[in-house]
């Protein structure tokens, strides 16, 4: 993905409504959310425990599609879009990453990389080169970048996430509670990379924290309530 084709909105929801079943009722996840993020942005996200910060991540990231509004992700409106595109433009344009560090046991750093690349079809040969300038620019050196997971600290395996999530160029870069099993000043470091990262590489960053400590690197703040942001 070049930076031309990168739109001035990378990101946008449009009145979104989510509900989830509860019972005989639906409970409304998402209320008429509407939020919009350009390419170089950090937009953090507080609210408390269920108000609908990962909901809003999962429609965000075209995996749920919402009752009603409408997500544009990179320009294209994703409303009336058949699964597998949506899929496809998933892969393409967003980049995520979990609170939990979700990666392969038995795979090194720059093979949690390479593994995204084979996933894709992709030649791992080309792609070694710039997984491995990807895990130099988030603060992993030569060594760290042969470890295994377990052989990592907690701060290094988000580091690995986050440049796993950006390895497909993606315009858009979701960020769920990335510093709940760091301690503080790690959780900064996280925090402050990610800030960098979105500058770099012009991602349109959407950070959610429940951590107001760690707010001061956004560009702007949100917070959610009750499904509604504001
Ligand atoms: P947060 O990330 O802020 O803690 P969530 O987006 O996870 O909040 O949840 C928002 C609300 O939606 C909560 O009431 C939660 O119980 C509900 N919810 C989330 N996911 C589901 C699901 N898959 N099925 C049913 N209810 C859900
Ligand atoms: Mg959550």
């Amino acid at each position: 993905m070049t930076a031309a084709t990168k739109t001035a909105t990378a990101l946008s929801l449009e009145s979104v409504t989510l509900t989830f079943p509860d019972g005989d009722r639906r409970l409304t996840a998402l209320d008429e959310v509407s939020l919009a993020v350009a390419p170089g942005e950090l937009v953090a996200v507080v609210g408390p425990s269920g108000s609908g910060k990962s909901s809003l991540l999962a429609v965000a990231s075209v995996l749920l599609r919402p009752d009603a509004g409408r997500v544009v992700l990179a320009g294209r409106d994703t409303a009336g879009m058949p699964d597998r595109e949506r899929t496809r433009l998933r892969r393409e344009q967003v980049g995520i990453v979990f609170q939990q560090s979700n990666l392969l046991p038995s795979l090194t750093a720059v093979e949690q990389l390479l593994a995204v690349e084979h996933l894709r079809g992709g030649s791992v040969r080309g792609a070694r080169a710039r997984a491995e300038e990807l895990l130099e620019s988030v603060g992993l050196g030569e060594a760290g970048r042969r470890r295994r997971p377990h052989r990592l600290s907690g701060g290094e395996r988000q580091r690995v996430n986050i440049a796993r999530a950006l390895f497909t160029g993606p315009s858009v870069l979701l960020v769920d509670e990335p510093t709940s099993a760091l301690d503080h000043e790690r959780g900064e470091q996280v925090v402050e990379l990610l800030a960098g990262v979105t500058r770099r590489h012009r991602t349109a960053t959407v950070l959610v924290t429940h951590d107001r400590g760690l707010l001061g690197r956004a560009d702007r703040v949100l917070t959610m309530r009750d499904g509604r942001l504001g």
